[in-house]
This record gives structure tokens, sequence and C-alpha cells, in this order.
């Protein structure tokens, strides 16, 4: 009957005890239901031997509940005056590290091979500075780190446009980049009333499984990407125009007409209706 920091009762005691005031700019909500933070540790697919790495501790309410289902957590916090607040709060954790860091600064893959044993299941888990999200999660998964997932709680409306299909109206070039490296599902949405103080905007917990291989062959990664943003440049134009457009300065518009061709995908349609497959063959064929 331990009385955990994600409660109420206990984080307000936590946050007076040291006069602590929110940060809107650091994108502070702190979680206070412990059945949320169990929900997302079970989707997370977290066991006793993973490791865990979190993103943005606050005081310590999802870092208590990894430290309790994991066997070793590390966790970045860039907002100093929280150092003393969670050297108290999880004290009675010792397998539980800090550092004081901004985590798009950080070089996460040294500190894996510091902190955890080679080959061990770790797990990426956070309940991200919402101001933040897509850099965060861009930067983790550029990095190709040897980790098995990464789940996060964000804004409800980018959960949704990173695990989008084609043919929705939430596809675009952040879920073709999001699924390149991974497989991406909304696990659950959340209700604002489990954060103190209440964010403005609508949660969701996003879970993506990291792909072992790409889904997809591709000549040149960052090539690939840059054809995927210019398609996507202007929705409601179809490829033909978006391409020309964004190659005006290389390719002739029949030019563009002979790759769209070659690659067999009709240049009048919108990039919202190509698959990653598709994507990559137009990326190849240039
Ligand atoms: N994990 C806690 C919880 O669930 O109650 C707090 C989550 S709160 C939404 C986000 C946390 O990220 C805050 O503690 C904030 O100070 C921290 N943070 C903001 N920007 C950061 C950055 N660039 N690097 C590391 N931590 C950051």
């Amino acid at each position: 009957n331990k009385k955990y920091i994600a409660t109420p009762t206990r984080t307000k005691e936590i946050l007076n005890k040291y006069t602590f005031s929110f940060k809107k700019s650091l994108g502070q909500n702190f979680l206070v239901d412990v059945n949320i933070l169990e929900n997302i540790i079970a989707c997370a697919g977290i066991s006793k031997n993973s490791g865990a790495i979190e993103i943005g501790p606050g005081i310590g309410a999802l870092t208590e509940q990894l430290a309790v289902h994991s066997e070793k957590v590390i966790a970045y916090e860039v907002d100093q005056r929280l150092l003393p607040i969670l050297d108290e709060t999880l004290v009675g954790y010792p397998n539980t590290q800090i550092i004081h860091q901004d985590i798009l600064k950080a070089d996460v893959k040294a500190a894996i091979s510091s902190h955890f044993q080679p080959d061990q299941d770790i797990h990426i888990v956070a309940n991200l500075p919402y101001y933040i999200t897509t850099p965060i999660l861009m930067k983790l998964l550029r990095e190709k780190l040897p980790v098995s997932s990464i789940t996060v709680m964000i804004q409800k409306e980018v959960a949704d446009r990173m695990a989008a299909k084609p043919n929705t109206k939430n596809y675009g070039s952040l879920s073709v980049a999001v699924q390149y490296y991974t497989n991406a599902k909304v696990a659950m949405h959340v209700p604002k009333t489990v954060f103190i103080p209440q964010p403005n905007v609508d949660s969701g917990v996003l879970k993506l499984t990291i792909r072992k291989e790409p889904p997809v062959q591709v000549a040149d990664e960052a090539f690939f990407f840059t054809i995927v943003q210019a398609c996507f440049a202007q929705r409601r134009k179809t490829l033909r125009n978006n391409l020309s457009n964004y190659f005006k300065e290389s390719y002739h518009k029949e030019q563009i007409n002979e790759i769209l061709e070659k690659a067999q995908i009709d240049g009048s349609r919108r990039g919202e209706s190509l698959s990653m497959q598709e994507f990559a063959t137009l990326a190849n064929t240039f």
C-alpha cells in the first residue's frame, strides 16, 4: 500500500513543499493517475528485465512506475528546479538515474551503452513536453537507437497524424516519416482530467514499434524524404504540379511526366493517396 507520486494529493503535497510553479514553456503537465501510468507501461511491453528511458520525468510520477516494472530507468530532465524534488521522490528507487540535459542535445546512444547491458531489451516511455513532440521523436528515430519501442503521451491530433494510413485526412509527410522507422498505433485517448495542470489540448498514447528493417528499399533516404515532402507541399495539388513546382530549377515539366510514367504512378493523383512503396518507387526512379 504505497503512496505513489501519481495521485492528486501526493502531487500537490510535493508541489507545495517546494513551492514549485509550472513552466508552460517547458510543457509541464504532470500525470496524477496511477491507472493511466500502468496502462502506458503495459502498452510499452516492459518486463522486469527491460531497461527504460524516460524524457521529462517532472516530479517522477512515471519514473516511479517504470522503476517498479523494469530493471533500470534513466530519465532526461532539462528543468534544474526539479532535480532536488526528484532526489527526494525517487529516494526509494535506486534503479533510477536522472540525467540533467536537454533531450534534443543528448547523446542517447552513448547513454544506452553506458547504462544498459548489451542486448538488453530497452523501451523509451514518456509523457512528452508537447511543444517539442515532433523534434524529439524524429531525433530518436533518425538516430536508429537500439530500442524495441517508443511509447509516448502526446497531443491526440499529432498521434493521429503519425499513425495515419493513406487516403485519410490525417495522412501526410509526418505519417510516412514515422512509419518508415516504426509500426505506429494510437493505443488510447486520454482525458485532460488526469493531468495537473490540465493541458489545453486532448492527449493520446502513441506506441511506436521499431522496425528491424525498413519497410521499403530506397536508394537514398534523404532524397526519399525530400520526395515525400514535395508531394505533400500543397495537399490539394496533384503530384505532377507539386513535383514540377518543387523541381522547377532542375527538371522540365515533361521530365517530371516521364519520371511519373516510368514509376507507373498517375500524375493526376494526390500525395495523400500514395503508399510508402509508391513514394519509394517514385524516389528511386529520379
Ligand atoms: N513525466 C512527468 C509526468 O508524466 O508527470 C512530467 C511530464 S511533463 C508533460 C514534461 C516534462 O518534460 C517536464 O518535466 C519538463 O520539464 C520536461 N522537459 C521539457 N523540455 C525538455 C527537454 N528539452 N529535455 C528534457 N526534458 C524536458
